[in-house]
């Protein structure tokens, strides 16, 4: 996507996107090999991904304020990446 996409109003969103791209890929490393009955498939993989920024962007708004520069901890990630992993594990959307 082009860099001005990212743009409100003047003000770049790329760089909050991207942490929280890099920490969501992060844990998702981390977590995916603790649950044995996941698959590794590309479908699976893409839906814990942007199953996980669903969920942070909901996080951000529940907090009330504007927090954009405010910096969500790694327990955030962590519940949210391994949460967005049991949820697509229980709802395989693809046959075997
Ligand atoms: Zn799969």
């Amino acid at each position: 996507m082009e860099k001005e996409d990212y743009e409100v109003f003047g003000v770049s969103m790329a760089n909050i996107r991207n942490k929280n791209e890099k920490k969501v890929i992060e844990f998702m490393k981390k977590l995916i090999p603790q649950f044995p009955e996941f698959d590794y498939c590309t479908i699976c993989l893409q839906d814990v991904y942007a199953l996980s920024l669903n969920q942070l962007t909901a996080r951000y708004t529940q907090s009330g304020t504007i927090v954009l520069k405010k910096d969500l901890a790694d327990d955030d990630f962590r519940d949210v990446v391994e949460s967005a992993i049991e949820t697509v594990t229980k709802n395989v959307k693809h046959p075997d």
